[in-house]
């Protein structure tokens, strides 16, 4: 691992992660949802705050950052896609392109759908993915402002990662993603076994996130829209991918 990670959690059900590069000793935030349990961490650790990623324009993601750059002075790091909305960039990236963390590269990804320039970050020396409200853990993202082909595409993208990777997304609602993922397929045994495991951390407040790519394309119903299994279970048999995922996200979206 080229990265130590810290899983911050924020707000009342946000993360926040610091990646330290481990030959440089460079650290980088994903995501300010607020500036204290951030700051209290890198104090704790002796870190500075060399850079900051941000994934998309909304509050629960950026709040905390004028206090971080008051404080530490970092780059301040998004998509142009979205720079309008964003707070004042110091570098603003597109799908394809790499910002280094000290000697780790993380690769942009544009995840659009949650909001319409949302981005990943897929740093693959580490087998770690940095997804916010995009893919979720058993879930993804409200559709806000794009469409649910664009979503679909989005998550395919993430889907198409090594299977080792590791999914650092935003928010702790996997226990209410549990219980929706388990009307759409209740016979999916590894959702099942998954759902044990979720239930089990909760009740001792440990968090669900980060949870490995193997496991959301094994049990989360987003992920498996293009399955026959799942066209089956929401009975779509022969309908198109992306047609079969806005049926499964429209039923979340009443759920
Ligand atoms: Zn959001
Ligand atoms: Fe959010």
């Amino acid at each position: 691992m080229t990265l130590e990670i810290v899983t911050i959690p924020c707000l009342a059900d946000n993360y926040a992660f610091l990646l330290r590069d481990r030959a440089t000793g460079k650290v980088a935030l994903v995501d300010a949802p607020e500036s204290y349990p951030i700051q209290k961490t890198l104090r704790d650790k002796g870190w500075h705050l060399d850079m900051v990623l941000l994934t998309h324009h909304h509050n629960d993601h950026i709040d905390g950052l004028p206090v971080l750059v008051e404080e530490y002075h970092p780059q301040v790091i998004g998509a142009k896609a979205d720079a309008n909305r964003l707070p004042p960039l110091d570098l603003a990236l597109n799908e394809g392109d790499t910002v280094s963390v000290g000697e780790s590269m993380g690769h942009i990804i544009d995840v659009s759908g949650h909001t319409i320039g949302h981005i990943a970050f897929h740093f693959p020396s580490a087998s770690a993915v940095f997804t916010a409200d995009s893919l979720m853990a058993l879930g993804c993202g409200r559709l806000f402002e794009g469409t649910p082909e664009m979503m679909w595409a989005s998550l395919s993208k993430l889907a198409a990662l090594p299977s080792d990777t590791i999914v650092y997304s935003g928010h702790e609602y996997t226990a209410s993603n549990a219980k929706f993922a388990l009307t759409v397929e209740p016979q999916n045994a590894a959702l099942q076994t998954r759902i044990a495991d979720i239930t089990a951390k909760r009740a001792k407040g440990i968090p669900t996130v980060p949870s490995s790519l193997a496991a959301e394309l094994a049990t989360n119903p987003f992920l498996r829209a293009h399955l026959p299994a799942m066209k089956t279970a929401v009975g779509m048999e022969g309908a198109p991918n992306n047609e079969v995922f806005a049926a499964i996200r429209k039923q979340k979206d009443i759920f």
